[in-house]
């Protein structure tokens, strides 16, 4: 499994500069969570880790490898979106081999990764149905079990539970967090929710105007907060 490792990490548009050099250290299998107030450079972080946006300046690394210049599909990395963008015409086992026939697996390595995806997230009993017809939470699991499938070497989350009901939210954090200890694959998982930070994290990354404030353990930022800024946002109630 690999780490990921962000060394003064730069993102500008134009003549903007949205992320001021960032360093991160993510150990292979950890949680990581970056936190931050809406347009803190969250996503724009996680976009460069998966090559969705350029990196202008900086280094940013998967295992040993850097990948500046390497395309998403070759990163080996998988990214779960807010809007999962399941395919309505497929069922949900089409739906979860996608990613695999594009990248001309054969056809029974399809079925048995499939079946074993499906059992992980509980979706054997659905395969044969459409997107239209399941659940929010279980359209979230096929969206899950299209990165997992890959066996990807890191995750990477972006706001994923957002578009749920607060039960349901609760619900899919104890699955991610169940699936990680399952899997351990290393994640990256943004979230605007100090609540969903908490819960998940190995370490939580507070951000702030395309800056890091402070990365440490939860209880490390509950209990020890280097500012207002970190306390405000972690020590908030929900
Ligand atoms: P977050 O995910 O923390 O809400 P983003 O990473 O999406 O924040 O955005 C960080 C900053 O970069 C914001 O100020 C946003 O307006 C700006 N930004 C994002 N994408 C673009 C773009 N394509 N062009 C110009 N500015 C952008
Ligand atoms: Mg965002």
């Amino acid at each position: 499994m690999s780490g990921v490792s962000l060394e003064r990490i730069v993102k500008r548009y134009g003549a903007l500069e949205v992320v001021h050099g960032i360093d991160l250290e993510i150990a292979p299998k950890e949680f990581v969570v970056l936190v931050g107030p809406s347009g803190c450079g969250k996503s724009t972080t996680l976009r460069m880790i998966a090559g969705l946006e350029e990196i202008s300046g900086g280094t940013c690394r998967i295992g040993d490898r850097v990948v500046n210049r390497v395309a998403p599909k070759d990163r080996d990395v998988a990214m779960v979106f807010q809007n999962y963008a399941l395919y309505p015409h497929l069922s949900v086992a089409d739906n979860i081999a996608f990613g695999l026939r594009i990248r001309r697996t054969p056809k029974a390595e399809i079925a048995s990764s499939v079946e074993e995806v499906a059992g992980i997230l509980g979706l054997t009993p659905y395969l044969d149905r459409r997107p239209a017809d399941l659940s929010g939470g279980q359209r979230q699991r096929v969206a899950m079990g299209r990165a997992i499938v890959r066996h990807p070497e890191v995750f990477l989350f972006d706001e994923p539970l957002s578009n749920l009901d607060a039960k349901l939210r609760t619900q899919m954090r104890a699955e991610i967090k169940r699936l990680h200890k399952r899997l351990g694959v290393t994640s990256v998982y943004v979230t605007h929710d100090q609540v969903e930070a908490m819960t998940l994290a190995d370490r939580i990354v507070v951000m702030r105007d395309g800056r890091i404030e402070q990365i440490g353990t939860p209880m490390e930022l509950f209990n020890d907060p280097v500012n207002t800024f970190v306390a405000g946002f972690i020590g908030s109630p929900p």
